[in-house]
């Protein structure tokens, strides 16, 4: 395996194989496979734009022998930062195909991530698009170039500068390489709690196995119709079924980078959407926007998470939207559960169901690690056919965030209740969960302190109606005539992504702390729950 990689022990990838959870096949050889088979039927919609399958085939196998003729093969990594657009999943099929190694950056990611995303990877390839919500990603690039000089090549989708354009990367030839599916197919990104992501190594055997488990939790088929609202940069929209899931059983995936419903549903009824996955806080929004316009989305799956689904928010957005509902719960390292159609409604509201597949293993475990009985809360560990073993080039991390046996330590804090469903009560470590989004708050508040005028900072979640969760960071300020949004321009500047700028700034003279001496979180989220005076 990929050096800097941890694999599954022997006799766990002997029982995957076996029992028919890893096919051996490479992803990008599957999904060409399906391209095929599918040729005369519609795989993407974006706008106004429409692919075939076969036009999809075509033009990521061009991509494909392009790539190699410059040289990006087998297990190399390509940074590709891409939102919801047909550019997206051409190049993830490209690559895929000749082995090459996508670590997906997030749109919002700015340099801070991006250069350390192309570093800690070791890629040769950036992909980007010129421009995309205001921002020049060709500025970046020049950056990475810069900070970054192992990143060769520089490809850019649009009008791509002094760069190479993205659509002049062709070649007919087709002499693509072997590829081993028990190599990394693709790096996600940890949602992770303490600094920069890490990158998750996703095997071709145990990804393809997510897509097509996810595609049959939720009967997805050739008639299936996928809305990407969510950055399909994240597992959720990518692969749990996602883009990737549905485009392997034959469906139609629709792109849109549009949340808003006065766009989104005229987009439902155009295409017959039947799936589309959204974080809590876009539920809500939905739901606002059908109650206003008296929209339905009956004959739409909701699948919803990646954040804490509230049973009443739940409970009105079945009542408004009349869809059909499947609360998830799942993280980029692996592990998934969720409710069943079958399940009481109970069950669907107010808990995140069970694991995918019968090999998926959990313990909820009190601090020294040991198991709970059900009905207790304990940290919720998993290992399972598709959930890693160890992040990339991260031994020491590694150490800490998995188990001596293998089992991935979430973070988050769970019961299981009796009937085997999982209730997640909250997280261990620091992180907020912004609409989604994980904000790890000691890389912010890092940033907040290298400040001239920051003395120190301290960020906190603090529960907001629209995004779950906002981040407040409290500053204690050298300065105290400084303004604010000074602070909020520095971050920006320094390359912060845009989802982790803080949204409010709070100064204050001193932090406050417990009786070890720890920043007192917990009173800093009281008040800043408190409203202005
Ligand atoms: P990511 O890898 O970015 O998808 O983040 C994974 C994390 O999102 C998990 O460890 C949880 O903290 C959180 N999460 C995902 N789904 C849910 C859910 N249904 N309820 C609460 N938290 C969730």
């Amino acid at each position: 395996m990929l050096e800097g990689c941890v694999p599954w022990p022997d006799e766990f990838a002997a029982r995957y194989r076996e029992d028919g959870y890893w096919l051996g096949r490479p992803l990008g050889e599957l999904l060409h496979e399906a391209c095929v088979r599918h040729a005369d039927r519609v795989a993407l919609v974006s706008g106004e734009r429409r692919m075939r399958y076969r036009d999809l085939a075509e033009a990521s196998t061009r991509l494909a022998g392009g790539l190699l003729d410059l040289g990006v093969g087998p297990l190399d990594r390509v940074v590709v930062q891409l939102p919801n657009v047909p550019e997206f999943v051409v190049v993830m099929l490209a690559l895929l195909r000749v082995g090459a190694i996508p670590v997906l950056a997030l749109p919002g990611h700015r340099k801070v991530e991006v250069t350390h995303l192309c570093a800690r990877s070791g890629a040769i390839a950036y992909v980007t698009m010129d421009q995309f919500q205001g921002f020049d990603y060709r500025e970046l690039a020049r950056t990475v170039r810069e900070e970054v000089p192992a990143v060769r090549h520089v490809l850019v989708a649009g009008d791509a500068a002094e760069f190479t354009a993205l659509d002049s990367v062709v070649s007919g030839r087709t002499d693509f390489p072997r590829v081993d599916p028990a190599e990394p197919a693709l790096f996600l990104l940890s949602g992770g709690t303490t600094g920069l992501p890490k990158l998750i190594p996703r095997t071709h055997d145990d990804y393809a196995f997510n897509l097509r488990a996810t595609a049959r939790a939720l009967g997805v088929s050739a008639a299936d119709v996928y809305l990407a609202v969510n950055p399909v940069a994240h597992t959720a929209a990518l692969g749990c079924p996602g883009v990737l899931g549905t485009l392997l059983a034959g469906g139609k995936a629709v792109l849109t980078t549009s949340v808003r419903p006065e766009e989104v549903f005229p987009l439902i009824r155009r295409e017959g959407v039947t799936l589309t996955t959204l974080v809590p806080p876009l539920v809500r929004l939905w739901t606002d926007g059908a109650e206003r316009t008296g929209t339905d989305l009956s004959g739409v799956t909701l699948q919803v998470g990646s954040a804490k689904f509230d049973p009443e928010q739940a409970r009105r957005a079945q009542e408004v939207l009349r869809c059909r509902l499947s609360h998830w719960f799942g993280m980029g390292e692996g592990m998934m559960t969720h409710t069943r159609f079958g399940d009481p409604r109970e069950v669907i509201l107010s808990t995140v169901g069970r694991p995918l597949c019968e090999a998926d293993e959990i313990v909820v475990a009190d601090e020294s690690g040991a198991p709970v009985p059900d009905g207790q809360e304990g940290e919720l560990l998993v290992r399972g056919p598709y959930t890693v073993r160890g992040y990339y080039r991260a031994p020491e991390m590694n150490a800490r965030a998995f188990t001596p046996d293998g089992f991935f330590r979430t973070g988050d804090v769970a019961r299981r209740r009796p009937d085997g469903n999982i209730v997640i009560v909250g997280r261990i470590t620091d992180v907020v969960n912004r609409a989604g989004e994980k904000v790890p708050t000691e890389e912010v508040e890092e940033h907040l302190r290298t400040h001239p005028a920051v003395r120190d900072a301290a960020v906190v979640g603090v529960e907001d109606p629209i995004l779950g969760e906002r981040s407040y960071a409290f500053v204690v300020l050298r300065d105290t005539e400084l303004k604010l949004s000074s602070i909020k321009a520095y971050l920006r500047e320094r390359g912060l992504a845009t989802y982790k700028i803080p949204d409010r700034l709070i100064p204050v003279d001193a932090l406050p702390h417990t009786a070890v001496g720890k920043v007192d979180k917990a009173a800093l989220r009281q008040s800043a729950a408190k409203p202005v005076s």
